[in-house]
């Protein structure tokens, strides 16, 4: 068995402009991490499909859609918020990256693979149900669990995110719901964007329980992330017992990384993804797929890209 990757140049064309941190450069560092150390090679590669109108309606309004498609097909520069850049390309970058999740989905269900790793942009974790928010157009890992749960079948799906920021959007899709858990490791609301994910945000209604935020302080380290992830994460995804666990993937809660201050190490990164690729193998059949979120320290980005791939390749 194998792990997929799956990426398209596409991803590129998305233009946040000359100073925005979320840029196209991020992935020209995943990609050539990959190569270089020839990981690439042991990989399978795949082109994503582009997620349809109906795929992102899932989770998204359907007027907030068309909303996205008008503005970057009129060429406007942002949307909802300056920090959400689009330009005439972004619209189909972003059903491209949604779909690309679900590609690394099917490629997964079907045991072409083990796990798969979606090198994707637009990111997708802030984005909500009508909005965009924090460089996020369209919430990638949620279009994915709903194609899972829809299209699949499936009845248990947990989502980890360990992204620096807060899951807010992917939090917000799922917390009435007892079907999909969502578990976010961030840097504590109060000190950092989006200023959501306390811990007393545990899920409502029929989701009561099935919400679970992390909040770490500032200069939290390998040690203390590594209690946090044992004593809270692991046990939780093990209680759910989940079918299919999907990863948002942030690069950004490293010591170098310009938007956080939290100061994980990119063997840590490394560590956490074999430990989940572990919990996977225990429940799901090592089902996993991992979905690049943040991350905007290039070299960082290029060491996190080799401890987090090699430990999906190293994955049973
Ligand atoms: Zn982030």
């Amino acid at each position: 068995m194998a792990t997929g990757f799956i990426y398209d140049e596409l991803y590129l064309s998305h233009n946040t402009g000359p100073s925005h941190p979320e840029r196209p450069d991020r992935l020209r560092a995943v990609t050539m991490a990959l190569q270089e150390t020839g990981l690439m090679d042991d990989m399978v590669k795949y082109a994503p499909r582009p997620a349809s109108k109906e795929d992102v309606a899932r989770v998204h309004d359907e007027r907030y859609v068309q909303r996205v498609f008008e503005l970057c097909a009129e060429g406007k520069p942002w949307i909802d918020t300056v920090d959400c850049p689009i330009c005439p390309e972004s619209y189909d970058a972003a059903l491209l990256a949604a779909g690309g999740v679900m590609t690394g989905c099917d490629k997964v269900l079907s045991g072409e693979v083990t796990n798969a790793f979606c090198a994707v942009r637009p990111p997708g974790h802030h984005a909500e149900h009508d909005k965009a928010m924090g460089f996020c157009l369209f919430n990638n890992v949620a279009v994915a669990a709903e194609y899972l749960r829809h299209e699949h079948g499936l009845e248990r799906i947990a989502i980890i995110d360990f992204d620096v920021h807060h899951a807010n959007g992917t939090q917000h899709s799922f917390e009435e719901r007892d079907d999909i858990l969502v578990i976010s490791l961030h840097e504590h609301p109060q000190f950092l964007y989006p200023g959501t994910g306390y811990e007393h945000e545990t899920g409502s209604r029929a989701g009561d329980g099935y919400t679970l935020n992390v909040p770490m302080l500032p200069h939290s380290d390998d040690d203390t992330y590594k209690q946090a992830f044992d004593e809270k994460v692991l046990p939780k995804i093990e209680q759910f017992k989940p079918q299919f666990m999907l990863v948002s993937t942030g690069f950004d809660p490293v010591r170098e990384d310009p938007l956080a201050h939290i100061n994980l190490t990119c063997e840590y990164i490394g560590t956490m993804t074999a430990q989940l690729a572990d919990t996977a193998r225990e429940h799901c059949e090592s089902r996993m797929v991992s979905v690049l979120e943040g991350g905007y320290h290039l070299e960082s980005v290029v060491g996190c890209t080799i401890t987090h791939g090699t430990a999906l390749l190293e994955a049973e």
